[in-house]
């Protein structure tokens, strides 16, 4: 297998993860989450197409559904599939961040709840262009930029942008921001979560998104009959 395509395996093996029904982990609400890889040139990356325009689900994505595009222009340099207007996300994230090498843009539920919520938006940092979508080229770059050095963003009432170093290291921490989001809204019915509290919740430890995690992911996916396999 290429370098590029392990990469491109990677991407439908992490989208798999985090849509796999029955739930592989808590992320399951909206079917059209986004993975990206940035390829080993450096300045384009891999996602996949616009396959929601015929009705799939990130579930649904296979190889050939994948593109490649230009982080400079924005325009898609290899594949065949449209590309998803949220590509300007994936787009002005690896612009600002050098050290991001996965992007994912996800609606999970719990988190999107707590992206309302003024008071206690997760201890994350919030991105609001006063639309519902993020559009434009500007709107991307607008969306690095606020990102800063964190390694998640939440656009409220939408869902959620991770970014890491490593696949493994970005899918993971979505699945644990989605967790912990769920555990802190049912706390918070109990009783009032002291902030410290909320944000030692959120704050991921090495432990929680290690590499561990991604074997038992793969595993999972497996069982299902999901792990997707080269063509
Ligand atoms: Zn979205």
């Amino acid at each position: 297998m290429s370098e590029v395509d392990g990469l491109k395996q990677m991407v439908l093996v992490a989208s798999r993860i985090l849509y796999a029904p029955n739930g592989i982990t808590e992320v399951q609400e909206g079917f059209s989450g986004h993975v990206s890889l940035r390829l080993p040139d450096g300045g384009s990356y891999v996602v996949a197409g616009h396959t929601h325009l015929e009705g799939r689900s990130t579930l649904d994505v296979g190889y050939e559904d994948l593109v490649v595009v230009d982080m400079e222009t924005g325009e898609r340099l290899e594949g065949s599939q449209p590309l998803l207007g949220e590509n300007v996300i994936h787009t002005g994230v690896y612009r600002a961040r050098r050290d991001v090498n996965c992007v994912i843009h996800v609606h999970p539920y719990w988190c999107t709840v707590w992206s309302l919520v003024e008071e206690l938006s997760l201890g994350l940092p919030v991105f609001f262009t006063g639309r519902s979508q993020v559009e434009s080229e500007e709107d991307g770059d607008a969306l690095g930029a606020a990102l800063g050095e964190e390694s998640a963003i939440l656009l409220p009432g939408h869902g959620i942008v991770t970014a890491g170093e490593t696949v493994m290291h970005a899918c993971r921490l979505t699945a644990f921001l989605e967790e912990q989001a769920k555990k802190l809204y049912h706390a918070s019915l109990l009783g009032r979560v002291p902030p410290e509290y909320a944000e030692l919740l959120m704050t991921p430890h090495k432990a929680s998104i290690e590499s561990d995690s991604w074997r038992w992911y793969e595993e999972r996916l497996r069982e299902k009959g999901l792990y997707p396999e080269l063509p």
